[in-house]
């Protein structure tokens, strides 16, 4: 049977959870903006207060790092200059980025700035359609082979931009759970626009329950993942998206057509212990589609699993999530 959902835009990923509270000495929480989105931060246990400040502290730390749009940040610079020292950070953040794109054929591309910007998705601009000949033009200037990295210099090719959107959350998320860890609490959740990471369990031991948003209504979800310390991170063209001429276009682009990607999913999870890969793959898978991820999945099925919903409402889930994932609907598994 297909799931059938009803029309609208929706959001991230719902979090849902309970636990007894008799079993907890503190629970601290903070909701803050940084990213460009909204983000939730709950710790329990030992030091959870100040485990939240510093994660807090540090996410906003990264997102002055990362920012494209922030004129004091590494990244901004790069993007003017065409050059920079990298941070230890920013380095990592492109060796992450450089992986995923060669394991994905180029699907992840973080050289996909200049398409972003003609698309009008940077906070600020107007959202458009770009003619096919200023696309063309574009696209001359993406691809990896235009970042060249000695050391710690990084560079660009002229005309050629980097936006680290589809992956920072991921490093952010990475980063903020070691210091609530190293900080000696062992149970808490992040939830960092579509990114989640859930640190340890929680508080009375048992798994915590991430739910998959349904596409098409933000009210309902598709189904719930059981997980403890890993990250479960959620692609989908309905995360921000305009119409034009009664046509969708949204934010996840082809780097190889200059289009928003049309493979013929809604959205797509990655779950991975490896945040900034969880992240990245979120991004490509989508722009692959399910054939092609189905591939990339029996080649790396110790790295990530998956869970994808199709255009027509199909849910299929990798085999090493089939025993962690629930829904009402009926799902196929991808096997390895
Ligand atoms: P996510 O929500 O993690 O899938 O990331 C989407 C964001 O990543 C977009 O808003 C862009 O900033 C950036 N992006 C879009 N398409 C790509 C792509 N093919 N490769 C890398 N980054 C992308
Ligand atoms: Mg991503």
């Amino acid at each position: 049977m297909k799931i059938s959902f009803k029309t609208g835009i929706t959001i991230i990923v719902l979090i849902a959870f309970s636990f007894s509270s008799c079993m907890v000495d503190s629970r601290s929480e903070s909701e803050f903006f940084a990213m460009d989105t909204v983000m939730t931060i709950t710790a329990y246990g030992d030091n959870s207060e100040s485990s939240v400040k510093s994660a807090v502290e540090e996410i906003n730390r990264l997102d002055s790092l990362f920012s494209v749009q922030n004129q004091n940040s590494e990244i901004y610079k790069l993007n003017i200059n065409k050059y920079v020292h990298g941070s230890k950070e920013t380095l990592e953040l492109f060796n992450c980025a450089q992986m995923v794109n060669t394991m994905t054929n180029g699907a992840f591309d973080v050289t996909i700035e200049p398409l972003i910007r003609e698309w009008g998705f940077y906070t600020g601009l107007e959202k458009q359609v770009p003619t096919q000949k200023k696309i063309e033009t574009v696209l001359d200037s993406v691809g990896a082979e235009h970042i060249k990295i000695d050391k710690e210099t990084i560079v660009l090719d002229k005309g050629t931009s980097v936006d680290f959107g589809g992956i920072a959350k991921g490093y952010a998320s990475k980063r903020a759970a070691q210091i609530i860890k190293e900080n000696g609490t062992s149970s808490a959740l992040l939830s960092l626009g579509g990114n989640v990471r859930a640190v340890g369990k929680k508080p009375d031991g048992s798994e915590w329950s991430i739910a998959i948003a349904n596409p098409d209504n933000n009210s309902k979800q598709a189904g719930v993942l059981n997980v403890s310390d890993t990250a479960v991170v959620t692609s989908g063209g309905y995360q921000r998206c305009f119409k034009y001429n009664g046509k969708n276009y949204h934010h996840i682009i082809d780097p190889h057509t200059g289009y928003p990607a049309d493979s013929g999913l809604k959205s797509v999870s990655v779950v991975s212990q490896d945040d900034c890969l969880a992240d990245a793959l979120s991004t490509a898978l989508f722009v692959m589609g399910l054939d092609n991820s189905a591939v990339l999945y029996t080649e790396n099925s110790t790295l990530f699993g998956a869970v994808f919903i199709t255009d027509e409402n199909e849910i299929y889930v990798t085999d090493n999530l089939e025993k962690s994932f629930f829904s009402d609907y009926d799902f196929k598994v991808i096997k390895k």
